[in-house]
């Protein structure tokens, strides 16, 4: 069976580490599109140095960028087998850019994971990650950003009954076990 997961929800929700924990044992790619920026950055490409700064002001990179960002990853040989996407679709622009593309490559993605986590618990986790981009600031902006467009990404896969909520409030291998539960009949 070829797994192909969406993970959603807000910045320190623990996307990433469930992504990376659920790509492991199921051996496909964990494709997180921040991963790509930051290594982007750090290697001072074009990408890189057309993305820094709405990182560092913790607003969202372009659509038109983060477009072909996935298109050309999309289409790397390792992910014709599965894949586990963390970071996009945060828009509904890329949401609906990203089922075309699947169809037009021939593949299927029945399944997003939301991961609901309260405000208030995101920002203390996040000022305890302490990662470039997570101070005070650019925090409550992220969150700002997340809840004015990429919200609305959670409605785009509820409508199409791709949709699986977990509570992501409570410890590591809880909300593991949870995810495995949830994403057994996709
Ligand atoms: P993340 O590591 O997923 O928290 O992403 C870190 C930052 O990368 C975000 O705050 C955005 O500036 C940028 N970014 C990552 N993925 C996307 C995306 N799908 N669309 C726009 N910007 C993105």
């Amino acid at each position: 069976m070829t797994t192909r997961l969406i993970f959603l929800g807000p910045p320190g929700a623990g996307k990433g580490t469930q992504a990376q924990v659920l790509a492991e044992e199921l051996k496909v790619p964990h494709i997180s599109t921040g991963e790509i920026l930051r290594s982007a950055i750090e290697l001072a490409t074009p990408l890189g140095q057309q993305t820094q700064s709405y990182m560092e002001r913790g607003e969202l990179v372009p659509d038109e960028l983060m477009l072909d960002l996935i298109r050309n990853r999309l289409n790397q040989a390792d992910a014709q087998n599965g894949w586990i996407l963390d970071g996009f679709p945060r828009t509904v622009t890329q949401a609906s850019f990203l089922e075309d593309l699947l169809q037009e490559i021939h593949q299927t993605c029945e399944c997003a994971i939301y991961l609901k986590v309260p405000d208030e618990v995101l920002i203390s986790r996040l000022l305890a990650r302490g990662r470039q981009d997570d101070n005070e600031k650019t925090i409550r902006r992220r969150l700002d950003v997340y809840h004015q467009e990429t919200e609305p990404v959670i409605d785009f896969y509820s409508d199409r009954s791709s949709l699986r909520a977990i509570n992501g409030d409570c410890s590591l291998p809880e909300v593991t076990e949870s995810l495995k539960e949830a994403i057994a009949p996709c």
